[in-house]
């Protein structure tokens, strides 16, 4: 079933979860695991992170740096579809515009309807970290709002090659991101906001959000979308702080604030375990007024590991 349809059929706030392929050699069972756990929770879908390539330098041996490229994350096809399979849940592929022509992008979302999804979250993609800003593909698209639109005309039968006969329409049902602290490359919100409904206005059926640690972020966002004539369902995304170190990887890596109560309460903490209950706490609190807000869906970036996302479940659903 489509994302779309899971919110209009819902009574009240829907739990829905992200989570990572395994690293490139690990078998799936730690993804069951983490599925398991959280199935008592009843997900109304699971998103599946896609990972591009990245570059390694390796030592030649001859002291020169030979360039190798890796994916460390693969299967995100597979992984819906076995995660479909076994556990009769709705699943959404991230698909992402690095490293695809249009033809890739055909070819995958071709793949994606033979297995039987209905829903993609469709996105840009980061830059490969070893390169400063964003490349696309020589015939890729260098916006997710191009991908969009490709995606809706394989919805309406258009295919790239024009001489195909008798060919059948894909259904997905179409997300893409959002930034209620803005996007980083984004000059300013406002732009931001522009670039954003632009990818509604080409077909995105909802809006799944960045992690937030403040919830006047994402209701100053809502508001905000609501001015600039957006109106699919905006479903905030959380992550539950989990280490010390995120107080400096999550900014650094989502460009996103911390507030600064969250952030003493784990500069005075003494374990790592404490830091993790901080985090779940902050997150339940942060769930429980979103939810009496009646937010449609909330998100919660499992980061594949199940422990503080069954906790916050259990004490908000
Ligand atoms: P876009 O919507 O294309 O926007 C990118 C930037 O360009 C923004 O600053 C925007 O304002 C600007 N912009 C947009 N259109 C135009 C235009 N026409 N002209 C000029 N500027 C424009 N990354 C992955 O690699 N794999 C994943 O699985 C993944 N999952 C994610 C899930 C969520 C919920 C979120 C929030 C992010 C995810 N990301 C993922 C990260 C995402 O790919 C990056 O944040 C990326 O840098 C931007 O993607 P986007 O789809 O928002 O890009």
């Amino acid at each position: 079933m489509k994302v779309i349809e899971h919110i209009s059929k819902a009574k009240s706030t829907l739990f829905s979860i992200e989570i990572l392929p395994p690293l490139k050699g690990q078998n799936i069972n730690s993804l069951f695991q983490t599925m398991d756990e959280l199935m008592d929770f009843s997900p109304a879908f699971v998103d599946v992170t896609y990972h591009r390539e990245e570059y390694v330098f390796r030592d030649a041996g001859n002291g020169l740096l030979e360039k190798h490229v890796v994916r460390k994350r693969p299967g995100t096809v597979g992984i819906c579809a076995a995660i479909s399979n076994r556990y009769k849940v709705d699943t959404v592929p991230h698909i992402i515009c690095g490293g695809f022509t249009k033809q890739d992008t055909e070819d995958a979302l071709i793949d994606l309807n033979f297995v039987g999804l209905d829903n993609v979250l469709v996105l840009r993609g980061d830059p490969i970290k070893s390169e400063g800003r964003f490349k696309p593909e020589p015939d890729g698209h260098a916006y997710a709002v191009d991908l969009v639109k490709q995606v809706v005309e394989m919805n309406k039968g258009e295919y790239l090659d024009s001489d195909l006969k008798d060919v059948q329409k894909t259904n997905f049902c179409i997300g893409v991101a959002g930034y209620p602290e803005k996007h980083f490359e984004a000059p300013n919100r406002k732009s931001d906001l522009r670039f954003l409904k632009a990818k509604v206005d080409a077909g995105a059926e909802y809006i799944v959000t960045q992690m937030f640690y403040d919830n006047r972020a994402y209701f100053r966002f809502l508001e905000e979308c609501k001015q600039a004539g957006i109106n699919v369902p905006i479903i905030p995304g959380l992550k539950p702080l989990a280490s010390r170190a995120q107080l400096s990887v999550i900014p650094h890596h989502f460009h996103i604030n911390l507030p600064d109560e969250l952030v003493q309460l784990v500069e005075k903490s003494k374990t790592e375990e404490e830091v993790r209950k901080i985090g779940v706490e902050w997150c339940i609190q942060q769930s429980k007024e979103l939810m009496a807000a009646g937010v449609p869906v909330l998100h919660y970036y499992t980061m594949g590991k199940a422990k503080s996302t069954k906790e916050i479940a259990k004490a908000v659903f």
